[in-house]
């Protein structure tokens, strides 16, 4: 269970959040809603603690993860993936290396450094394609590929990284609905699959419901909503 007790933060003289409360089951697939600017994006980045919060504290499993350093956030971290907006792959290398990047905290950096990947790695990685329908694309350089084909990349990095959590900070934002529907199914297969929990930044409320077991709303920093998707009509 990924917990949030009163968790805000500040950045200078913004609110980005205020006194959230949450609490994600293991295996949970949940989507965070809400304009631009309402904090989803803070929150996710706190979780994984690209930022950290200003105050309140996040548990997973009980662990409080709030004040981790060093080794012990280099762990957290290898645990719950990120997945960005702009893929953040590395446009010149080919897509099987990207995915690779996903094994480095199972395999010692110099040989990560040196390509000297396993062949078990490789393997690995090629099924995590071969899951998205991309293996075909395995040789070619990231940088070549339409943007849903690069996030289904980044999705496949993510996998192999076998983490407990996913949180994927508006992965459809710059997507058209064909790619939409191939990288929001993507995210389900691994949550069904895997057992692997997702929170998913989300603007668009139709996706929000189709694809969600559960929502949280935000606006102004706080949440103002919590529920299902059939909670969720049009007033709400
Ligand atoms: P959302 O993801 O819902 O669009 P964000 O979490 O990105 O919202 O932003 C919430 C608020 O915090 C906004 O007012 C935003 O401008 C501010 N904010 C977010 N990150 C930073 C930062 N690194 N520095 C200053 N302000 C930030
Ligand atoms: P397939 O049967 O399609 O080959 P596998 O179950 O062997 O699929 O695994 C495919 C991908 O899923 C691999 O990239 C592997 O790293 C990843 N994977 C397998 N088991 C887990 C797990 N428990 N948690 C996260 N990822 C996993």
């Amino acid at each position: 269970m990924l917990e949030l007790r009163g968790v805000s933060r500040r950045f200078g003289q913004t609110l980005a959040v205020t006194d959230v409360d949450l609490a994600i089951e293991r295996g949970a697939f949940v989507g965070v809603i809400g304009r631009s600017g309402a904090g989803k994006s803070t929150v996710l980045r706190m979780v994984n603690r690209l930022v950290s919060p200003s105050s309140g504290a996040i548990l997973f499993d009980g662990m409080d993860v709030t004040g981790l350093k060093g080794e012990a956030l280099r762990a957290w971290r290898a645990r719950c993936a990120m997945i960005f907006q702009q893929f953040n792959l590395i446009g010149r290398l080919d897509v099987l290396t990207n995915v690779l990047m996903g094994r480095l905290n199972h395999a010692p950096t110099w040989r990560a450094l040196l390509g000297l990947w396993s062949d078990e790695d490789r393997a690995i990685a090629l099924s995590a394609l071969e899951q998205f329908d991309i293996a075909n694309l395995a040789s070619e350089r990231a940088e070549n590929l339409s943007g849903g084909q690069q996030q289904r990349v980044a999705i496949a990095r993510a996998l192999v990284q076998e983490p407990d959590v996913i949180l994927a900070d508006e992965p459809i934002a710059s997507l058209d609905p064909r790619n939409t529907r191939l990288v929001m199914d993507a995210l389900k297969r691994i949550n069904r699959r895997y057992g692997i929990t997702v929170v998913v930044n989300l603007h668009s409320l139709e996706i929000a419901r189709s694809y969600c077991d559960s929502l949280v709303g935000m606006a102004a920093g706080r949440v103002v909503f919590r529920g299902g998707p059939a909670d969720l009509t049009a007033d709400a």
